[in-house]
Formats: C-alpha cells, sequence, structure tokens
C-alpha cells in the first residue's frame, strides 16, 4: 500500500515524500482510513511504529479539507493531550514538518516553562494545539485556551498519562470539549484502566492493534 492509497491530497504528500517515507507503517495503514471517516478508534501501539503520523497526517487532512480560515481568529480544532513535554515537543514537530505545504498553524505548550510566550502564540491563533495536561488546564483557566471547536481529540500514550497521575486532568479536558468530538486513543498498551476510561469517553470505538 502507498500513501496515496490511503487518500491523502497532494500538500500532505508531498511533505511525507520530503521527510522519505517510502510507504505507509502497518499502523498507518489500519488507522489512517478509520480517521479520515470520523471514527473514534482506540490504538495499542508502540513508539517507533509510525504512530504520530498515523494520527497526524489524518488530521491535517481533515482540517485541510475544510479550508483552514485566515491566520487571525483560527480556533483551536485538534488537539493532541501527551504525558510529558519532551514527547510533546516531538509530536509538534511532526505536524510541522507534515503541514510544510498547507497554512495550518500548530503550536505547543507544556509547563517548566514560562506562560507567557506560550499565551503570545495562543493569541495568533492555532490550528492545532499540542499539550501537556497541567499546561493545558491553566492556560484555559486563564482564558488562553477555547475548546470550544475542537473536532478532534488525541490522548496520547494514555498508559503513561494514567501512571502519572493524569487521570482527573484528562477527564476534565475530555469534558471541556465539545460532545460531538472525534476521539483517539493512543496506549503502547491497554492495562484495565485505559480501557475503563476508553469505555466512558469513546464512541463505539474501533480496535487497532499492532
Ligand atoms: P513514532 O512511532 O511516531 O514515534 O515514529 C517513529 C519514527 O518513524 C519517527 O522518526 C518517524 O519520523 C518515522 N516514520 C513514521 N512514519 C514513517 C513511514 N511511513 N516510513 C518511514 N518512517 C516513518
Amino acid at each position: 500500500m502507498s500513501f496515496k492509497d490511503l487518500q491523502l491530497n497532494r500538500p500532505i504528500l508531498r511533505a511525507v515524500a520530503e521527510k522519505g517515507y517510502d510507504n505507509p507503517t502497518l499502523v498507518q495503514e489500519k488507522t489512517i482510513p478509520l480517521i479520515l471517516e470520523n471514527k473514534d478508534v482506540i490504538v495499542s501501539a508502540q513508539t517507533g511504529t509510525g504512530k504520530t503520523a498515523a494520527f497526524a497526517l489524518p488530521i491535517l487532512q481533515r482540517l485541510y479539507d475544510k479550508q483552514d480560515a485566515p491566520k487571525k481568529g483560527k480556533k483551536i480544532r485538534a488537539l493532541i493531550v501527551s504525558p510529558t513535554r519532551e514527547l510533546a515537543i516531538q509530536i509538534n514537530e511532526n505536524f510541522e514538518a507534515y503541514a510544510t505545504y498547507t497554512n495550518l498553524k500548530t503550536t505547543v505548550v507544556f509547563g517548566g516553562a514560562s506562560l507567557e510566550p506560550q499565551k503570545d502564540i495562543l493569541k495568533k491563533g492555532v490550528d492545532i494545539l499540542i499539550a501537556t495536561p497541567g499546561r493545558l488546564l491553566d492556560l484555559h483557566k486563564q482564558d488562553s485556551i477555547n475548546l470550544d471547536y475542537i473536532e478532534t481529540l488525541v490522548l496520547d500514550e494514555a498508559d503513561l498519562m494514567l501512571d502519572m497521575g493524569f487521570i482527573d486532568d484528562v477527564r476534565k479536558i475530555e469534558r471541556l470539549c465539545p460532545n460531538d468530538k472525534q476521539t483517539l486513543l493512543f496506549s503502547a498498551t491497554i492495562p484495565f484502566k485505559v480501557q475503563d476510561l476508553a469505555k466512558t469517553i469513546l464512541k463505539d470505538p474501533k480496535r487497532v492493534e499492532v
């Protein structure tokens, strides 16, 4: 299978080619079509399988297809929640590379860094936000983040997120997003507490295992 077979559009195919990816990985092959169909999906995949592109590419494609608004007045339409700053930064770098030929804008916010520069970037408007849970809630409380326009919520490394004690934050974040959003849950392993979370926040989810 090729990336073209996955019905990705030209700006995204071009960015993927420039990254040097020849063909989709297994998790991408299985997950991308489901995300494009607006399904909720629970994916068990380890880091290194290409799971970031498995959600980033279809999210970019869907936002791009709906034509992005001018820079000012952009609303956050996709939110990726990540347990650690390092992972969040990595995810953002991937999104930026894949979005090179679109005018979709992404940014990342995380704790342990000053708030003001993050607020300034948010003020300019982004389509996609990658965030660690605590900082996301702080910025939301301070009215720097509006989650009313979220179309897709991704919980990445869900098992790690719960191990790190973020369950209440994750549930709070999920409730702050619109009811009719698409939710994607990625986890290396699916222990009971991840299943339990999935059961309460995913709607009729498809399961992908690699
Ligand atoms: P991840 O599992 O998302 O951490 O990705 C692991 C690595 O695989 C990253 O360095 C990606 O840039 C790379 N990668 C993702 N998709 C592909 C692909 N289809 N072909 C080759 N490399 C890829």
